[in-house]
């Protein structure tokens, strides 16, 4: 006897757990397949959202809709799972010179920036070095994202609808009207599985994925920083207990070297320029994470009959994941148009 479920969700990280959610809002049944254990991008995210790219004071691609639809789903999945992992945290840039303060003031002013951005220059807080004083961000937070998939899964667990297994491309069986897989009979599959699709072979051979290594380390520091993320090159960002997690870097190789020593004294020498005082390292982490090559995500029809790819959110995934599964959730319900930048098939 076949489980029928209206959708096979492929991968347990942000972008399958939000998807997962946001179908059995529209009273899709889903069954996610994930291998929790095995190195994934989500596992090591710090978990910041924000709007605006600070180095270059840009407003992230289409930015307020993705920050609407964040502080929709994020709350509702808390009432959902009965659990928290949704905070708010100011993020603090911290300024090089005094171009840098006048670019902040003059975009205070204009409406598009001002929802995002507090309209005065701040002195640093304790311990932080710094000659130019910060600009503190509204509406910023993070997502405690080990706390948040775990929750997920277990509340899916508990509708029967989680496999901790991998889940086996060569055994799906396609027809007309949807896909057998083993035991399950599906409408559609969507493959969540982040930079593992271009990391190794893979069935769907989907082209277009561009990875990109990133490495953070936990840090124990000799005073207590405010609760909230100073950024300057890197991010600083307060764990309690006078534990920051600082990161995060980029690579386009060695992707399956784990946590290395030059990043890691990168980070080390990170806090020794921004931090007035000792500090040791705790632990260091590493994980890939799954961005393209235009810099936009994947989210659309595979080639193949009944199958979808939702995913390429490269260091953005708790800010577009949410608005993302509306766009890909909404197709499905109600016809309505996907974005074509973010379709799959561009790279064909
Ligand atoms: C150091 C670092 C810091 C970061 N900080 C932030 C941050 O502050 N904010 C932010 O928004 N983003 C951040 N990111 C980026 C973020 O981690 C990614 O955008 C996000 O985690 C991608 O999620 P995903 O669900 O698409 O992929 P993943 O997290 O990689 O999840 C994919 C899942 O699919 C599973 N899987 C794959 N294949 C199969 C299969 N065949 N069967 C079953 N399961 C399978 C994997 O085991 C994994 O669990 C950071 C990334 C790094 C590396």
């Amino acid at each position: 006897m076949k489980k029928h479920f209206d959708y096979i969700v492929v991968g347990g990280g942000i972008s399958g757990c939000v998807l997962s959610y946001t179908l059995m809002k529209y009273g899709a049944s889903v069954i996610m397949y994930d291998m929790p254990k095995e190195n994934k991008s989500s596992a090591v995210a710090a978990g910041l959202w924000n709007p605006i790219v600070l180095k270059r004071m840009k407003k992230v691609w289409k930015a307020d809709e993705m920050i609407d639809e964040l502080h929709a789903v994020y709350p509702d999945m808390e009432e959902w799972t009965s659990s928290n992992f949704f905070d708010p945290v100011s993020i603090r840039r911290v300024f090089h010179n005094a171009g840098e303060q006048n670019t902040w003031m003059e975009l205070c002013d204009s409406p598009a920036f001002s929802p995002y951005l507090e309209g005065c220059i701040s002195p640093l807080p304790k311990g932080v070095i710094g000659a130019f004083e910060s600009g503190r961000m509204k509406g910023t937070g993070r997502l405690n994202v080990s706390a948040f998939m775990e929750a997920v899964h277990e509340a899916l667990r508990k509708e029967n609808g989680f496999r901790e297994e991998r889940f086996e491309w060569d055994a799906v069986f396609r027809d007309t009207e949807g896909i057998d897989y083993k035991d399950v009979r599906a409408h559609a599959v969507i493959s969540c599985e982040g930079a593992q699709m271009a990391l190794k072979e893979h069935a769907l051979d989907q082209d277009g994925f561009s990875p990109v290594k990133g490495e953070v380390i936990r840090v124990k520091l000799d005073k207590p920083l405010e609760n909230e993320c100073i950024h300057q090159k890197h991010f600083m960002l307060s764990e309690g207990k006078q534990e920051v997690t600082v990161g995060a870097t980029y690579a386009w190789d060695g992707f399956n070297d784990g946590p290395t020593l030059a990043k890691k004294e990168e980070l080390e020498a990170h806090v020794d320029k921004v931090w007035n005082g000792t500090h040791n390292t705790l632990y260091h982490l590493s994980g890939v994470r799954p961005a393209t090559k235009d810099r936009r995500p994947m989210v659309g029809p595979h080639a193949l009959e009944h199958t979808w790819v939702f995913g390429g959110m490269g260091s953005r995934a708790v800010l577009m994941a949410p608005y993302l599964a509306k766009v890909l959730v909404e197709h499905f319900m109600y016809g309505t148009d996907l974005l074509a930048e973010c379709l799959p098939s561009r790279f064909s």
